[in-house]
C-alpha cells in the first residue's frame, strides 16, 4: 500500500450494509474506494450470512414500501449482470386479524405506495394455505412481488461487482483505531490507511468501534435462533403452495417468520423475531429454551404439517435500535465519519437503499430519493452521547 494513497472512502464491515456502500460508491467516476472486513471472507458471525431473506414491500411504514421500488430495480438488475439466480418471486404473506392494526398499516403502506396486493378473508385464507390452522378471525394481506433473496449468491455477486468496478477489498483486517480529521486515518491489525470519509457499518460490533469517537447508541444485539422444520408430507410447504410470511405479535408479543421449503429440501425455515441479548463477541453463549419452546408450540398449533421438533437450529443476530428503524447519519462531531446501524432485522432487502443513502453522505451528495428523517441519530436524544 502506497503510503501517499488517500482513499475518498474507507468503508469499515463487508456485511450487506457495508458491502452495499462499497459498491454503489465504486460505481461513481474516479472515487476510490477501500473496504475492510475483520474476518476472512466469507464468514458467519455477523448478521448478513446464510441463504436466504425475505423480501416484500408490505410494510408497516410506508417509508420502507417506498425504498422498496429503488431496491426491486436493483435485485432486477443484480440478478441479471450477475447471472446468478438471486431472488426467487414466491410473494409475501402479511398475517394477521381482519380490521386489525397490522393488516391495516400494510393496506395503507401499499395503497400509498400504488403497490399491488391481494387481501385475503379468513374463508379465502384457510382455502388457500390448507397447511395453515389459524383462529377464524385470520386472514392476509399477499405482496405478490415479495420473495426470497438468496443472500450469500448476494453478498458474493456484490463483492465481486465492487472489485470489477475498481475498488479494493481487504479481509482479514480489523479496523482497530480511528484519527479523524480533514483526512481520517485508520489503523488496524495490518497496518495504516488514509481516506478523506468514513463509513462504519460494523453491525453488532458498533459500539466496540464507536467508542473511542466518545459516541455509544441504544443498539441490542441479540442472538437469533434459525430453525428449519421438516415437512411430514414431502411437498407440501412448496413455494408454489405458501410464500415467505410473517405472523404479527403472535407468540408472546414477538413475531414469527418464515420461508417455504426451498432451501435445505422439505424444510421449512421459520423463526422467531426475538431473541436473548448478546456480546457480538460471546454470541454462542446464551440460552435459547424460551425462544425454541415457543416456536415448538406456534408450529404445533399453526403448522401441523411439520415436524414439532427442528432439524436444523442455526445462529444468526440482530442488531436492534429502540424503535426498530436504521440509523442512517453522521457522527455528531465529525461530519466526513458516517454511521449505519441498527438493522433491526429487517435490513437486508433494504441494502441497495442503504449503500446509497451512506454513500451519498460520505460524498455529502444532498439525497433527494429518500425521506432520512426517521433514520436520524438525533431521535434518541442526547442520553446516548458520551462526552461529545
Ligand atoms: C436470522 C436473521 C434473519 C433475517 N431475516 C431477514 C429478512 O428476512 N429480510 C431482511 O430484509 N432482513 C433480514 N435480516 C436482517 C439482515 O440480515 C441484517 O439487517 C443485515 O444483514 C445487517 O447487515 P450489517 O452489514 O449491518 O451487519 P453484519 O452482517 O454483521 O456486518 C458487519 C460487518 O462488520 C465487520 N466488522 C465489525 N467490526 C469490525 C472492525 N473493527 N474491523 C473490520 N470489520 C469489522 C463484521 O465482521 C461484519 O462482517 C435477518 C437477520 C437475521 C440475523
Amino acid at each position: 500500500m502506497s503510503a501517499d494513497l488517500v482513499y475518498d472512502v474507507i468503508v469499515v464491515g463487508a456485511g450487506v450494509e457495508g458491502s452495499a456502500s462499497a459498491e454503489n460508491l465504486s460505481k461513481r467516476d474516479g472515487i476510490r474506494v477501500l473496504l475492510l472486513e475483520q474476518f476472512p471472507l466469507p464468514h458467519s458471525r455477523g448478521s448478513s450470512h446464510g441463504q436466504t431473506r425475505i423480501t416484500r414491500r408490505a410494510y408497516t411504514d410506508a417509508f420502507y414500501t417506498q425504498m422498496m421500488d429503488f431496491c426491486s430495480k436493483y435485485w432486477t438488475r443484480l440478478q441479471e449482470t450477475s447471472g446468478q439466480d438471486i431472488f426467487r418471486q414466491v410473494g409475501y404473506l402479511a398475517i394477521g386479524a381482519i380490521g386489525g392494526e397490522f393488516l391495516k398499516e400494510n393496506i395503507h403502506c401499499m395503497t400509498v405506495n400504488n403497490a399491488p396486493y391481494t387481501l385475503l378473508q379468513p374463508q379465502d385464507f384457510r382455502r388457500k394455505y390448507p397447511m395453515l390452522r389459524f383462529a377464524d378471525d385470520i386472514g392476509g394481506l399477499l405482496d405478490p412481488d415479495g420473495g426470497v433473496l438468496m443472500a450469500d449468491k448476494i453478498l458474493l455477486a456484490m463483492r465481486k461487482s465492487f472489485l470489477s468496478h475498481g475498488g479494493t477489498l481487504r479481509d482479514g483486517e480489523r479496523l482497530e483505531q480511528i484519527v479523524p480529521g480533514e483526512t481520517i486515518e485508520v489503523q488496524t491489525n495490518k497496518g495504516r490507511h488514509r481516506g478523506k470519509s468514513l463509513i462504519l457499518c460494523c453491525g453488532p460490533w458498533t459500539n466496540q468501534v464507536l467508542a473511542p469517537l466518545n459516541l455509544r447508541l441504544p443498539l441490542k444485539p441479540q442472538r437469533i435462533s434459525v430453525c428449519y422444520w421438516r415437512e411430514r408430507e414431502s411437498g407440501s410447504h412448496s413455494p408454489q403452495k405458501l410464500p415467505t410470511f410473517l405472523d404479527d405479535r403472535c407468540c408472546d408479543g414477538h413475531c414469527i417468520y418464515g420461508i417455504p421449503s426451498l432451501e435445505y429440501p422439505g424444510h421449512v425455515k421459520l423463526c422467531l423475531h426475538y431473541g436473548p441479548e448478546i456480546d457480538a463477541e460471546l454470541r454462542d453463549v446464551p440460552n435459547t429454551d424460551y425462544v425454541l419452546r415457543l416456536l415448538k408450540d406456534y408450529v404445533r398449533d399453526k403448522f401441523p404439517g411439520l415436524e414439532y421438533e427442528p432439524s436444523i437450529v442455526e445462529s444468526c443476530v440482530y442488531t436492534l435500535t429502540p424503535d426498530c428503524h436504521f440509523l442512517l447519519d453522521r457522527h455528531p462531531a465529525w461530519s466526513n465519519i458516517v454511521i449505519g446501524a441498527g438493522f433491526s432485522g429487517h435490513g437486508f432487502k433494504l441494502s441497495p437503499a442503504v449503500g446509497k443513502i451512506l454513500a451519498d453522505l460520505a460524498l455529502d451528495v444532498k439525497t433527494h430519493d429518500f425521506d432520512l428523517t426517521p433514520f436520524k441519530l438525533s431521535r434518541f436524544g442526547s442520553a446516548n452521547k458520551a462526552n461529545l
